[in-house]
């Protein structure tokens, strides 16, 4: 079955009592046992739950894994990869992934003695030079935030494994529907469902897709430990927003290399950050390991100041002013003040984040009207 047949029926089984077409929703805490000792498939749902399950199949089958878990959020998700480490073990990341990464790496997980060293992922021969006899686990964002940087799976897959440590993809940006890490060699998929999965602004969760049962089960270990599970709520919410993912991605694309190429014509307009852009640097890379479409991130350089950025950002009306990404509604925001605040000045320049950028997550509106939109702060700014 094609992907958009399988984002619809795969895990998603009607009800074999009533024939209700959508599966019902599980809210049970527990589950009755067969007997004293004897457990049927589920018993309790931090261990497993029905809808939870429906949401993990439909995952496992769109990213080409064996199994997925799904979390109460994307940070959980990625806690629950490290946190299946030891202390003494190594993290290699690279430089943008992130903040909230960032901080967990730096801040939570480095107290139970793991230790992490950031490398710029788009330069490989850096990536590598990072890695030592301890490291475990690689950790990569393609595209990444907020220059859209591409980062090549499959190479650094080949550069993880021969250094004996796992690959980590967080594809959030890209979704299954542009991009399958596993398929490029990647050991762990990583999602915020928060953003493109769901898809409507109104859920949170996070997802892990393995390649192999043995990671799984150590995965499951660990989160069935900590327990930061998705609701069975969030993950009906979440199955619902998937079986249109590939149609959204796809026309939310479009509409973000139409964007990213009439911006690029503005004299207003410093730089496009947009991988479908031949001047990209990651535009190879991005041609080859994305599915026929670039996402539907976009980021631009607007030429003057910090002030005038702000401005800009405070003037739309159909592009809205939040921090997140991927659902049917337009957001705008300015990386300094928002979403990179919390890193130091010279930081942000160190990543390449200036004062004038601002970052686009392209909805589903129509694109004359979202044009018009960002024609309006051109004029008000
Ligand atoms: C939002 C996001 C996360 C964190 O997900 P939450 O659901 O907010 O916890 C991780 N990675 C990327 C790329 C994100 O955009």
């Amino acid at each position: 079955m094609q992907f958009r047949t399988r984002a619809i029926h795969v895990g998603n089984q009607r009800c074999p009592e009533t024939g209700a077409v959508v599966p019902p929703i599980h809210l049970a805490s527990t589950f009755v046992q067969p007997g004293a000792g004897e457990w049927g498939e589920f018993d309790y749902s931090r261990s497993g739950n029905p809808t939870r399950k429906a949401l993990e199949t439909t995952l496992a089958s769109l990213e080409g894994g064996c199994a997925a878990l799904c979390f109460a959020s994307g940070m959980a998700a990625t806690h629950c990869a490290v946190a299946m480490l030891s202390s003494g073990d190594h993290v290699v990341a690279g430089s943008d992934i992130y903040g909230g990464t960032y901080r967990l790496l730096h801040q939570v997980t480095n107290r139970a003695g793991i230790n992490v060293t950031l490398a710029d992922s788009t330069d490989l021969a850096k990536l590598e030079a990072a890695i030592t006899p301890a490291t475990k686990l690689v950790w990569i964002e393609s595209p990444g935030n907020p220059r859209m940087t591409i980062t090549d799976i499959a190479a650094c897959a080949e550069i993880a494994h021969r250094h004996g440590a796992l690959l980590g993809v967080d594809s959030t940006f890209a979704t299954p529907a542009l991009t399958r890490p596993l398929e490029l060699g990647a050991d762990i998929v990583m999602h915020s469902a928060t953003k493109y999965l769901g898809g409507h602004s109104d859920l949170m969760g996070g997802a892990l897709v393995v390649r192999e049962q043995s990671l799984y089960d150590e995965l499951y270990f660990v989160q069935n430990a900590t327990g930061a599970i998705m609701g069975a709520l969030d993950a009906f919410l979440c199955s619902r927003g998937i079986k249109t993912l590939e149609l959204r991605v796809r026309e939310q694309c479009q509409t973000a290399q139409r964007l990213a190429e009439w911006l690029a014509e503005n004299d207003q307009v410093e730089r496009v950050l947009y991988p479908g852009l031949a001047d990209h640097p990651g535009h190879d890379v991005a041609s080859r390991q994305m599915d026929g479409a670039f996402g539907a991130m976009l980021t631009f350089e607007l030429k003057g100041d910090y002030a005038m950025a702000q401005r800009f950002v405070e003037s739309t009306e159909l592009f809205q002013l939040a921090v997140s990404l991927g659902a049917v509604e337009s957001l705008i925001e300015q990386p300094a003040s928002m979403s990179h605040a919390s890193y130091a000045a010279e930081d942000r320049a160190k990543h390449g984040i200036t004062d004038g950028m601002i970052r686009l997550s392209v909805g589903l509106e129509a694109y004359e009207d979202l044009q018009a939109d960002l024609e309006r702060a051109f004029a008000a700014r």
